[in-house]
């Protein structure tokens, strides 16, 4: 197949009518609205298991780039895919590919808007996708904006990619325009909490503490930790979460959670951001610090 039926094959379906038509993309940003543009790449090996089907992997790494603009609090709106494929990708794959991002386009209101498909004679899948997303000027949350007193809040179960780790994450993009109007400071939990964490630290140039009893955990996650199957670092430490950790005025925490409820998520204060030297601490049951080889995910 050439480039050009493939495109017209898979990919045109998923854009606007004529989108895909010309040497970029025109994009009309609804007015009184920022542009918020985040970009991520997926090379096979490394960020998918190979058991993913098509379908999944696309959704996959979608996904990821949903939940970067979730942390800023944007509005899905478009986004630019980038495939670069090896020979042994054939028909039903991208047949299956192309599924899988029409599923999630539905899913979470977003629209193909424009890329690039190329062939490599050497090399692993890339996929590369840039997703723009749309918020009403200077609302966009940023990493750096926590407060000494503020809450550390996470925004539903962590640990489940670290045990099955061919689960899709689920992106909070239902309530961003609650990590707008409540968030202070926001990151997703993508490499791990205390590393992800350690981000809102070092721009809001503060410390947090953390309770792991505190944590939630899946009926899953919880049995594996009581059953000595995996630890505490393996469990925070692992990535992947896709949920938000946030830094949330105390006297806000209860209108952001009953508004986060009544859209399918639960938000639950785990900690507090203090002054301090940067660091995260993960307090245990008598109020020590655990000690952890590593705060998350290496990339390199
Ligand atoms: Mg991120």
């Amino acid at each position: 197949m050439s480039e050009f039926s493939i495109i017209e094959k898979y990919f045109e379906p998923l854009s606007k009518t004529g989108a895909l038509d010309d040497d970029a993309a025109v994009l009309d940003v609804p007015q009184g609205q920022q542009l918020v543009v985040t970009s991520d790449t997926s090379n096979r090996g490394d960020h998918f298991v190979e058991e993913l089907s098509p379908s999944d992997a696309a959704r996959k790494c979608l996904r990821s780039n949903l939940s970067d603009l979730a942390a800023m609090g944007a509005d899905p709106f478009v986004y630019q895919l980038n495939l670069a494929l090896p020979k042994e990708i054939d028909e039903q794959w991208l047949a299956g590919f192309a599924g899988g991002l029409e599923a999630d386009q539905k899913e979470f209101g977003i629209l193909l808007s424009g890329g690039d498909t190329t062939a490599m004679s050497a090399g692993a899948l890339s996929v590369s996708i840039t997703a723009l997303g749309l918020v009403p000027p200077g609302e966009a949350v940023p990493r750096g904006g926590a407060q000494p007193g503020d809450l550390v809040v996470v925004t539903g179960p962590l640990g489940d990619a670290c045990l099955d780790r061919l689960r899709l994450p689920y992106p909070r993009t239902a309530i961003a325009p609650l990590i707008r109007r409540y968030a202070k400071a926001s990151v997703d939990i993508s490499d791990g909490l205390p590393a992800d964490l350690g981000h809102i630290c070092a721009v809001s140039g503060l410390a947090a503490q953390i309770e792991f009893a505190k944590i939630p955990f899946s009926k899953k996650v919880q049995e594996a930790l009581r059953d000595g199957k995996t630890t505490p670092q393996d469990i925070l430490t692992w990535g992947e979460d896709y949920e938000l950790a946030l830094a949330v005025a105390p006297e806000d925490f209860e209108s952001f959670k009953a508004e986060a409820v009544k859209q399918g998520v639960e938000p639950v204060a785990i900690g507090d951001f203090t002054e301090g030297n940067q660091e995260v601490q993960v307090l245990d049951e008598s109020g020590k610090p655990l000690s952890f080889q590593k705060t998350g995910w290496q990339h390199f």
